[in-house]
């Protein structure tokens, strides 16, 4: 990081020794006066793009139409973005246009929140027109100038006030706080990608209560593009500290499931929401898992012994992985718990699940068809048939028997079973 910043200072002094201004601006100086980690040092400069890309050896032309030039220093990339302001928002979104002006602070003013709007010179110096440091000192986030207008200007600044001010453990000042409940129904202006970064990085943050507390206190999620079942998350749900999952998408799963979601609705919602495949499947993976573990428990005769909950637990292994039984055991040990403990039945065998489930994966001796010591074409070449739907019926019951330890996973073990299974079902025809 030390590396890093000296590539920004080198940068913002070869314009100044060029006579031009330059200085670090935004999230950097904000995350050094904090003294958190800076992952990303931007530059804000006088000089207009063609002359950046003189002054320097490498440099990308990665955003021109907003005034930005990419420069590499050592391997490394940093934006300079040429003072500019934002000439007429359209539609409460930024604007595409923008016009060069010649003043740091009025580049500053066009920046979201105080803490933000903060610069430092060539020298070190601190420049901070709007006292964003003030605020910083005292927890308190706020927008630069007139707050109503600011989240006219530009919706998307709505939810990046509730990320910061979960991500910073910030208070959001009255006026601002004040401007953002009466002009939160335009965030069905922003695109659902952009309500979607913000989202991912609260419930992915640091402090994923505080973040569905002001979603929640300000009911931003009522107001996008779409309807989300996400926006059911009420001031009245009691959290357990989410924190204590380490990914995004389990603390996603705890959610769904605590909203009683299904698994269809899940992938509906995070399709909505544009959420990669591969976070819908991992999300949808648990909260199935758990579906299929309580569905029907209610009517289930054997629903105490120890023997039928493992089969249960083993089972849903099988389909949903292994690694999607481990996170929902994690998310079975938070307190308060994501599902209804009112429900006796329910409430105990989460019970054994949280004690047992565990020390269950670990003894099982095979936990995916791949694993099995036969494939298709060995059960079918042993039975002398042609395959068909009732290949695969088969092998997940060899697979589920070996799973629990009813049989070995052998080959010959394995075909005698296929065989005796198949011919029960002849019979059965
Ligand atoms: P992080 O990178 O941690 O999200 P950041 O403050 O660097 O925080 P960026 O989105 O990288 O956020 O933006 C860089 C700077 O650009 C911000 O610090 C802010 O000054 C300004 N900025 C970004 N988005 C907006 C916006 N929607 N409205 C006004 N200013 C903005
Ligand atoms: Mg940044």
């Amino acid at each position: 990081s030390d590396a890093l910043k000296q590539g920004a200072m080198q940068i913002v002094r070869r314009l100044y020794e060029a006579g031009f201004e330059a200085y670090l601006v935004g999230g950097c100086v904000r995350d050094e006066q904090l003294g958190r980690p800076v992952k990303d040092y931007d530059i804000a400069t006088s000089a207009h793009p063609d002359k950046v890309q003189g002054l320097f050896e490498r440099t990308v032309p990665t955003g021109l139409q907003h005034g930005t030039v990419t420069v590499v220093i050592g391997k490394k990339p940093y934006e300079v973005t040429t003072f500019r302001r934002e000439g007429g928002y359209e539609a409460f979104r930024r604007p595409t246009e923008v016009e060069y002006i010649d003043s740091l602070t009025e580049d500053l003013q066009r920046r979201d929140f105080t803490m933000n709007a903060m610069a430092i010179d060539q020298s070190g110096d601190l420049i901070d027109p709007f006292d964003g440091l003030k605020d910083l000192k005292r927890g308190v986030l706020r927008c630069v100038g007139q707050a109503e207008e600011r989240f006219g200007e530009d919706a998307l600044r709505m939810m990046r006030c509730l990320r910061f001010a979960s991500e910073y453990g910030l208070r959001v000042e009255q006026a601002t706080w004040d401007a953002l409940n009466s002009g939160i129904s335009l965030l069905r202006h922003i695109a659902m990608e952009r309500i979607r970064a913000e989202l991912e990085r609260m419930v992915g943050g640091s402090d994923p209560n505080r973040a569905l507390e002001l979603l929640a206190e300000s009911r931003a999620l009522r107001h996008v593009k779409q309807e989300l079942l996400l926006s059911g998350l009420d001031k009245e749900t009691e959290w357990p500290p989410l924190s204590r999952l380490m990914k995004m998408e389990h603390r996603l799963a705890f959610i769904y499931i605590r909203l009683e979601a299904d698994p269809a609705d899940v992938e509906a919602d995070m399709i909505k929401l544009t959420f990669s495949r591969q976070q819908m499947e991992t999300v949808k993976r648990i909260v199935a898992a758990h579906t299929v573990l309580v569905f029907g428990l209610d009517d289930a005769t054997e629903w105490d012994e120890e023997s039928y909950l493992r089969r249960r637990w083993i089972a849903a292994a099988l389909t949903y992985g292994v690694s999607a039984l481990r996170t929902l055991r994690e998310i079975y040990l938070l307190e308060p718990a994501p599902i209804r403990t009112d429900n006796v039945k329910v409430g105990r065998a989460v019970d054994v699940w949280r004690r047992l489930g565990p020390v269950w994966l670990e003894q099982m001796p095979v936990s995916a068809l791949a694993e099995l010591a036969v494939g298709g074409k060995e059960l079918m070449g042993h039975l002398g048939v042609k395959g068909g739907p009732w290949t695969g019926r088969l092998l997940h019951r060899l697979l589920e028997a070996a799973a629990l330890g009813e049989l070995c996973n052998d080959k010959e073990t394995l075909l005698a079973a296929a065989r005796e299974h198949y011919d029960k079902m002849q019979e059965n025809d």
